[in-house]
């Protein structure tokens, strides 16, 4: 079997990992909108390390645990997880979680949606850092707020890769911090 040594950190920030790598597509998935993909951020070793070390570090001592936004922010939470030693939890969209399931329905830049939470995984109290890939008008992580706290939980941060300013989602959001690895 093939030992992995240690990577060592890479001397780029993330920010300067993302504005390098951050691929952008007009008019995808419909007219209108900019499209903004992460694919290639997470595609490269150093880049994907140095993105999931500030998500942990900006947050550093202040959650028991990350929510994972379906579908991308599953990918920074496994990792955080990982990285922090924390349990992970999975936001996914409505209809496919099994039980007794929690549901907040909320407005897309583009479009409607649902998103569901099963109850009873963590202890009432454990503090929540949710993280998905890309803050654009907050629905998504308000949402997601919301359902952290009907669980029970204390949601006491945001982290995202990309932050969309012109679409204001941070004033949707609550009281809990907001770490955006770049905003444009
Ligand atoms: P919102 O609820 O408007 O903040 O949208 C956030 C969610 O939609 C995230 O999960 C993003 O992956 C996705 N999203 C919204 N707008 C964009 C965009 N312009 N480019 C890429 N992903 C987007």
């Amino acid at each position: 079997m093939t030992q992995l040594s240690p990577l060592p950190s890479s001397p780029l920030s993330a920010a300067a990992h993302v504005e390098a790598l951050l691929a952008s597509y007009p008019d995808f998935p419909q007219p209108g909108i900019l499209f903004r993909d992460l694919n290639p951020v997470f595609a490269d070793a150093a880049a994907f390390r140095a993105i999931i070390d500030d998500l942990a570090d900006q947050h550093r001592g202040r959650f028991d645990a990350v929510a994972g936004i379906e579908a991308r922010g599953f990918l920074l939470a496994a990792a955080v997880g990982y990285a922090a030693n924390v349990a992970v939890l999975a936001v996914r969209k409505g209809g496919k979680l099994p039980g007794t399931v929690l549901t907040e329905e909320y407005d897309l830049e583009y479009g409607s949606a649902r998103l569901e939470l099963e109850i009873g995984q963590l202890p009432a109290g454990t503090r929540v850092l949710i993280l998905d890939d890309v803050l654009a008008t907050g629905g998504t992580i308000a949402a997601t707020t919301r359902l952290i706290e009907r669980a029970g939980y204390i949601p006491t941060g945001v982290g995202v890769v990309l932050e969309l300013t012109e679409l204001h989602g941070r004033l949707r959001l609550g009281t809990a911090p907001v770490h955006a690895i770049i905003s444009i």
